[in-house]
């Protein structure tokens, strides 16, 4: 029987980073993974949706190249953007594998499942590890809608394989992936309409985010009804209900963005003694670790936060703790990202939030539109908002939409790890022209000595 310290199931960015890591402390490692390196992120998540929506970006730059006065012919062939997406996922793919390797882990392709707390099999080969990590992520729910099992209605991994831009679609979900691609298919030109059941989309977020970004979606043609039910799907309609009133939205392909459900089943985990919880996520402490000693899991399968730097902090936190370490996962300083068009970045507590848990806060913000670097590249939707604790000053949270959003909330996640306060963010010399000076005029606005806030 093969021997290892730790033994990882899943290769996703989960998994590969947790052996990794393993590997690093010195412990003999192996990874097992039944499809391919990189697990939902790199081949059906994060990366191919944001090589898609890179490409919308550049087109809708190009059609809207003479503001900026330069001619330009606008035309795409989406074949050609699906294989751009399918070269950038197989190169991304290759690096994990040369670093999987690079560190000495074992790599072990096929379907792993427990035979016990300590013994995983992979067909007829048992294998014995002192710690065993479970990082078997999530798939999409199919939700019980009549008619959601027809060849044109699809998931975010079968939207994924598309070789042609639908000319209309109805996305049933408005949270971050269903607005991800009514933004991608809107800017290529389809008709999309938006589902949401809830009584607003991005559920959660900032509210005054949510705002900006229903004002958007309009502006852009996309068509948003919350607080719909849907009923039935049929070859071209989906029925909804609506204030109780029955309505269709039309639609040649829809997305089923309903949420995902944690792949725990057929893995032997209820018999190896390991704790699901009703819906079946592998139930975890802070230390990753599971009911059963020497076993933990990380990533989508715990169903704490479903992000990709999640589960690879989760998977360095188990790793560490596998090689005899004490390490524990903090989530209240956890970015959260939406590709969008203007960007949404968040990190930390709302306002509401913050509101609802009694703490005493002062909210700062200032907006792009008087922003000199947002003027620049033509945008003029969104703003920059610090939440901070009114006794102490310490940045609590923040709420972005904006122009590269997601590449700033990283400074705030700092300022916060660091427990910095506002003043000392307002004391930070941020470059100029750059829109990331919207955070440093935010934190000026916090005690309302902003310089470029207009009345
Ligand atoms: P996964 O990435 O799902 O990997 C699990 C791996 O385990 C898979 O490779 C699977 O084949 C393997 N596996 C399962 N069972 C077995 C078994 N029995 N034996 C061997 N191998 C097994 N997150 C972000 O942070 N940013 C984003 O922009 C973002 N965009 C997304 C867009 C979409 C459309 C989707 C669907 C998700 C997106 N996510 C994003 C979420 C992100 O992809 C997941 O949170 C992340 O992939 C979870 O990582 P994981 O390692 O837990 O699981």
């Amino acid at each position: 029987m093969k021997q290892f310290d730790v033994v990882v199931l899943g290769g996703g960015p989960g998994g590969y980073v947790s052996a990794i890591r393993a590997a690093q402390l010195g412990k003999k490692v192996a990874l097992i993974e039944k499809s391919k390196l990189g697990g939902t992120c790199l081949n059906r998540g994060c990366i191919p949706t944001k090589v898609l929506l890179h490409s919308a970006e550049i087109y809708h730059t190009v059609l809207h190249a003479a503001e900026f006065g330069v001619e330009a012919a606008g035309n795409y062939d989406y074949a050609k953007i699906a294989q751009r997406k399918d070269t950038v996922v197989t190169r991304l793919r290759g690096g994990v594998k040369s670093l999987v390797k690079g560190a000495g882990v074992e790599l072990i392709t096929g379907e792993g499942v427990l035979q016990a707390a300590d013994t995983i099999c992979v067909g007829d080969e048992a294998i014995h590890a002192k710690s065993i990590i479970i990082a078997t992520g999530s798939e999409p729910i199919v939700p019980p809608i009549l008619g959601a099992n027809q060849p044109f209605v699809h998931t975010s991994d079968s939207l994924l394989e598309l070789t042609r831009c639908p000319q209309s679609i109805v996305i049933v979900g408005g949270g971050v992936i269903g607005l991800e691609f009514a933004t991608l298919f809107s800017t290529f030109g389809a008709q999309v309409t938006v589902l949401e059941m809830l009584p607003t989309i991005l559920t959660g977020m900032d509210g005054d985010v949510i705002t900006v970004m229903n004002g958007v979606l309009k502006k852009s043609g996309i068509t948003v009804h919350t607080g719909a039910t849907v009923l039935e799907i049929r070859e071209g309609q989906v029925l909804y209900a609506k204030d109780g009133q029955e309505a269709v939205a039309a639609g040649e392909a829809v997305l089923l963005a309903t949420g995902r459900k944690p792949c725990t089943k057929g893995l032997g985990l209820e018999q190896a003694g390991i704790q699901l919880s009703s819906k079946g996520f592998v139930v975890v402490e802070e230390t990753m670790g599971t009911n059963i000693p020497g076993v933990f899991a990380i990533g989508d399968c715990t169903g704490k936060v479903q992000l990709a730097h999640v589960a690879s902090e989760q998977g360095l936190v188990a790793a560490h703790n596998a090689a005899g370490q004490n390490k524990r996962m903090h989530y209240d300083v956890i970015p959260a990202c939406v590709y969008t068009t203007p960007e949404i970045a968040s990190v930390g507590m709302t306002e509401q939030a913050a509101k609802e848990k009694g703490i005493a806060v002062k909210v700062g913000s200032f907006p792009v539109m008087s922003n000199g670097k947002s003027m620049i590249v033509g945008e003029k939707n969104g703003f920059a908002k610090l939440i901070t604790a009114r006794d102490t000053g310490e940045i609590l949270g923040a709420h972005i939409i904006s122009p590269r959003a997601t590449d700033m909330i990283g400074e705030i996640a700092v300022a916060m790890r660091g427990e910095m306060t506002v003043e000392e963010l307002c004391d930070t010399i941020h470059p100029h022209p750059t829109i990331s000076e919207i955070l440093m005029e935010a934190a000026h606005d916090v005690n309302g000595l902003c310089i470029h806030k207009p009345k």
